[in-house]
This record gives C-alpha cells, sequence and structure tokens, in this order.
C-alpha cells in the first residue's frame, strides 16, 4: 500500500474551493449581485444572461455606485462597505454582509466591474480572471454599476460538472429573479436571456397592498393573484397574501417568506401555515402564501450560510399565533377549537415550556405543597377567559381575574408604536389619488400655519380651493383609510390651534393621541388570539397603566378576595 506525503494546498487553490462554496451555480451568483444591488438602493435593475449563465451574467443598477478608489478593493477578501467595527456584529448576523460574494466571484469567473458613484467621480472599470485584477481604468458610465460575470468556473472544472442541465440552471436563475422582485416591488426589475426579454417589471404604484399584488399578479398570473386575500396584522409589521389552489393546477409550491425585503425560509413558517390552513383546504388543494415581514434585528438569527437564508425567530409561539391570526382573515373565519386552546394562554416567559396542567378554576390541582416541581407549575401565565360588553378582556393569572380595559389597552400600544415613529423620520404613505377633506378658513390657516412640521411628522397636505385641503400623503404606521383620513385632519386642523404654542414633545403627544382615538374602535369582538397579542404588546409598553388619555387600563381581583366574598377560609 502506497501512503502519500502530506501536502499543504496553495492559496490560489484554497481560494477556489472557497469561493465554489460561497458560489455553487449561476443562480448564486445572481442572487449576490442582486443583494449587492439593492443593499445600494438601486430603484432599476438590468439582467441580461446566456447559456444559463454559464457564459454571462450580468447585472446593471443605478444605485450608489462604487468609488473609483474602492473599486479594486471591492472583490478582496472580508471586503465591505457596509459594516465597519464589533457593534455591527449583529448586522453581519442578521444580513451576512461577510465581503465575500464579489471576492468568490471574481475568484472562479472572469469578472468586470464598471461603476460611478456620483457625479464629482469618475466613472471606473477594472477586469479580473480568477480574482486577479488584469486592468483598471477609466470608463463610461452612468450613476450606478455593473458588474458582468463571464465564464462562470472556467478555472473549476469539477464545480463546472456538478451543474444541473441549462434548463434547471435557466430556471433557477429566473427564480431567484422572481424572489427578489417580489420581495422589492419599489425597484424596477428587468431580465433577459440571449437578448430576448422575460420579464419587465417596472416598480408597481399604488399602496402597499396594490403594489404587492400588481407585482404577484406580474408574476404568477392571474390565476394565482386572483385568489389570494390581503392580510396584515395590528400588532406585528407584517403583510401579504394568502390563498389556495387547487393542487392539480400545478406541482409547485407557491409558498413565499420574506424578512426585510429578502426571500428567506423557515420550517417554522411552513409549519405554522401549513396547520393553520389545514382546516380550510381540501385534499386537492395546497396554500399559497406570499408574506412580507418587517423584523428587528434582535428578534430573528438568519443563518448566515451563504446559499441559504434560513430564518430562526426568537419567539416561535408568536410565530404560529400570528400565522394562525393571519390565516385566519385572510379565510374570513374564526378559529377552531384547537387552535383557540393553543393559543389562549400567554405566559411571561416565553422561553419556558407552557404549563402541562388544567388551569381550571375547580382543578383540583392546588399549590400548598411548596414541592419545587410544583412551584414550576405556577409560572406567571396569563390565560384569556373571554369578554365582556365587547370591551373588557378577562384573564387568569396565577394570582387574580384581570380585568382589561380593550379600548385603552389598544391605544397605549397604538400611541407608543406612533410615538416612536414619529420620533424617528415617520416613513410616509403617498397616494395616487389624493383625498380631500372639507374645511373652514381658519382650519385651513391652522393647517397650513404648521405645513412644514407637519411635513416633518410624515403629513403632505396642499391647499386644494379655499375650503378644501388634499392630503396626498400620511405616515404609514397610521395605516388609515379614506375616511379616517378625512376625520383625522379635520380633527387636527381644529387641534392645532392650541397647539401653537407647545413643546414639541406635547405636540407629538397630542398627535398620536388623535391618531389612536382615529384608529381604535369602540366596541368590537375579539379573538383569543388577538386578546393575547394585545397584553403582551401591552407589557412591552413604557407604560403599560394607564392610556394615552389618563384613564387606567386594568385592574386586578385577587383571588384571595374573590374567595374571601365567596366565604372560603383559604385560597383555591
Ligand atoms: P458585502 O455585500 O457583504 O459587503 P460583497 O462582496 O457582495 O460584500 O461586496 C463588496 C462591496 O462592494 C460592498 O460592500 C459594496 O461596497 C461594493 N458593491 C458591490 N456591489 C455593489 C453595487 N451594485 N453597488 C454599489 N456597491 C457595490
Ligand atoms: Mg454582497
Amino acid at each position: 500500500m502506497k501512503t502519500n506525503r502530506i501536502k499543504i494546498l496553495s492559496p490560489g487553490t484554497v481560494s477556489k474551493i472557497a469561493a465554489g462554496e460561497v458560489i455553487d451555480r449561476p443562480s448564486s451568483v445572481l442572487k449576490e449581485l442582486l443583494e449587492n444591488s439593492l443593499d445600494a438602493d438601486a430603484k432599476t435593475i438590468n439582467i441580461d444572461f446566456s447559456a444559463s449563465g454559464k457564459e454571462l451574467i450580468r447585472v446593471n443598477d443605478d444605485g450608489s455606485g462604487v468609488l473609483a478608489d474602492d473599486i479594486e478593493l471591492s472583490i478582496k477578501r472580508h471586503s465591505t462597505s457596509k459594516i465597519s467595527d464589533f457593534s455591527d456584529l449583529d448586522k453581519l448576523n442578521t444580513f451576512g454582509f461577510r465581503g465575500e460574494a464579489l471576492y468568490s466571484i471574481a475568484a472562479v469567473s472572469k469578472l468586470t466591474i464598471k461603476s460611478l458613484a456620483n457625479k464629482s467621480n469618475l466613472a471606473r472599470e477594472i477586469y479580473a480572471e480568477g480574482g486577479k485584477i488584469l486592468k483598471n481604468s477609466p470608463a463610461g458610465h452612468s450613476q450606478g454599476t455593473t458588474v458582468e460575470v463571464k465564464d462562470l468556473f472556467y478555472n473549476l472544472p469539477a464545480r463546472k460538472k456538478f451543474l444541473k442541465t441549462d434548463a434547471t440552471e435557466r430556471s433557477r436563475i429566473i427564480k431567484t429573479f422572481e424572489e427578489y422582485a417580489l420581495s422589492n416591488t419599489d425597484v424596477g426589475f428587468y431580465i433577459r436571456s440571449e437578448g430576448s426579454e422575460i420579464y419587465s417589471l417596472p416598480a408597481p404604484k399604488g399602496d402597499e397592498r396594490k403594489k404587492l399584488h400588481s407585482r404577484i399578479k406580474s408574476v404568477y398570473g392571474e390565476e394565482i393573484s386572483d385568489n389570494l386575500n390581503y392580510v396584515s396584522d395590528r400588532f406585528m409589521d407584517v403583510k401579504g397574501f394568502i390563498g389556495s389552489i387547487n393542487r392539480f393546477s400545478t406541482s409547485k409550491t407557491i409558498q413565499f417568506f420574506f424578512v426585510n425585503k429578502r426571500p428567506v425560509t423557515s420550517l417554522v413558517l411552513v409549519q405554522a401555515l401549513y396547520r393553520a390552513m389545514s382546516s380550510y383546504l381540501d385534499r386537492n388543494s395546497r396554500a399559497v402564501s406570499f408574506i412580507h415581514f418587517d423584523l428587528k434585528p434582535d428578534t430573528f438569527d438568519i443563518n448566515i450560510h451563504p446559499q441559504k437564508r434560513e430564518i430562526r425567530f426568537k419567539d416561535e409561539g408568536l410565530i404560529f399565533s400570528l400565522v394562525s391570526r393571519l390565516v385566519a382573515q385572510a379565510m374570513g373565519a374564526g378559529f377552531s377549537a384547537e387552535e383557540e386552546k393553543n393559543t389562549a394562554v400567554y405566559y411571561i416567559r416565553d422561553k419556558e415550556r407552557p404549563v402541562e396542567r388544567s388551569l381550571e378554576i375547580d382543578s383540583s390541582i392546588q399549590p400548598h405543597s411548596q414541592h419545587k416541581a410544583q412551584d414550576e407549575m405556577f409560572k406567571p401565565f396569563y390565560r384569556f377567559l373571554g369578554q365582556i360588553s365587547q370591551s373588557y378582556l378577562l384573564f387568569e393569572t396565577e394570582k387574580s381575574l384581570l380585568v382589561l380595559d380593550q379600548h385603552a389597552a389598544a391605544e397605549r400600544v397604538l400611541f407608543e408604536k406612533y410615538l416612536g415613529e414619529l420620533d424617528s423620520k415617520p416613513q410616509v404613505q403617498e397616494f395616487i389619488v389624493p383625498v380631500t377633506v372639507d374645511i373652514t378658513a381658519s382650519q385651513m390657516e391652522n393647517l397650513m400655519s404648521n405645513g412644514n412640521w407637519l411635513k416633518n411628522v410624515g403629513f403632505e397636505i396642499e391647499r386644494f380651493g379655499s375650503n378644501t385641503i388634499s392630503v396626498v400623503g400620511t405616515p404609514v404606521v397610521f395605516g388609515f383609510d379614506d375616511n379616517q383620513i378625512k376625520e383625522f385632519i379635520f380633527s387636527l386642523s381644529q387641534e392645532l390651534s392650541d397647539a401653537k404654542e407647545e413643546s414639541e414633545t406635547i405636540r407629538r403627544q397630542r398627535l398620536a393621541r388623535l391618531a389612536c382615538k382615529k384608529s381604535v374602535k369602540a366596541r368590537r369582538d375579539i379573538t383569543r388570539e388577538e386578546a393575547v397579542a394585545l397584553l403582551k404588546n401591552l407589557h412591552n409598553c413604557k407604560h403599560p397603566n394607564i392610556c394615552p388619555h389618563g384613564r387606567p387600563i386594568s385592574f386586578e381581583l385577587g383571588k384571595s378576595e374573590i374567595s374571601k366574598k365567596l366565604g372560603r377560609g383559604k385560597v383555591l
């Protein structure tokens, strides 16, 4: 038997192997280039490819561009403009900025990058083969970047052999394109193969809902898009479309999840959707979903394996209940009994396992023995019991009956959400058809003299005749419909006269308070789901005990008090 000597691989070989792991096929090149264009805030992205991406993939954008002095750096390993120090490591975990993509692509292809960062700069172009820069020269290029990847894996035959048929690689490229087009509705996406157009998707107009729907329609066609219902959530920043199709009409799974505008995969989401939809679907149908989450980086982790984007949520229970809430909304129905049982209890410490015990008041289990195991069973929890007068929510806690004013609680939650949004610069929702409101001349005076301030807090209004105001945009966070906008602007124009002398904080609070008033309905039925979510959200508020108008939000009736009233000596 011959024993081979151990050798150390040359740096060139190592880098090719590593690159082959990041970039395993043409579609992963496209994915990385699209991510970069989107990171650069491109508004239009043009893609050309030929021979299923093996000969050429070219991505052109009108984004922020690369500075002439940085262009060589962009293909060096671990070079990124997106994180700068350790405090940004969260961003690395969340978005996977590792400065590896261009480096890896360059290592296994013949790469040209042309870019113009801004007018004062000069456009520059580099050309590299196998990562080696062979040319760096002035170039002609408009604002933005063009990255051209030719002869992918020309120097890595093993990887090239591993590629699937042309048809498969081509369809992967197109699928990647579709995912990004579906999740970035503010961007125009265009793709051609061998010079002929596959998709031409200008950025759709309208509100968020219209934009999402129109993208789905232009990618999937009417059969799918006509059978979808819009869903959104009051407590989490989630929106999208859910529906179903007959299984025989397609063999593909049409279930998309997007987090912060990037396509993600998640077993939990797939399971949650499956479970929530199962009671609505017959054997021959399956769920269709396009769900967009806007999440804070500290609520999830992304597996930054280069080719995947598997997301893990910190609070999976929340995701399950959210998805069933969305599905119930889409299907226009209430909850199944099983769903109710699972969602009616809210444990304060999310990470702990739900307690397996009957929580009925007449339960024979009692907390007398101080046994540790039993102690465990009395973790703080809130169990939703029901609603009275369409206004008050009842919860059992471990020591009391909690009575919550639903309206006041919802106002508090929204109030803090609005304030939070107003503190940063609010995102404005612009209307294609402005909403007009008839007001008096004095109200007009109030509004126009506060025009700048209103603009700062997200309201775009214009005079439209002497007694009519035209509302062109409102803060997205308010989520008002036309009538709510009318009422809101009307009340605001009355209140503003008193507001002139107030401090900025007080003025904002006044605005947020008014917005809550318009958006929280007085009496309404509530699902268990919503009740539990409301309580949870309230617990996350800075001031969970008083409503924005100063009234108390809840009170508790101790179990000992209840026992006493009923003439019992000890607490059950
Ligand atoms: P990362 O995206 O993790 O930063 P990449 O290797 O994908 O790493 O890109 C390296 C750097 O090149 C980016 O941080 C960015 O500064 C620059 N870059 C790449 N593509 C573009 C683009 N289309 N527009 C502007 N800058 C780009
Ligand atoms: Mg990148």
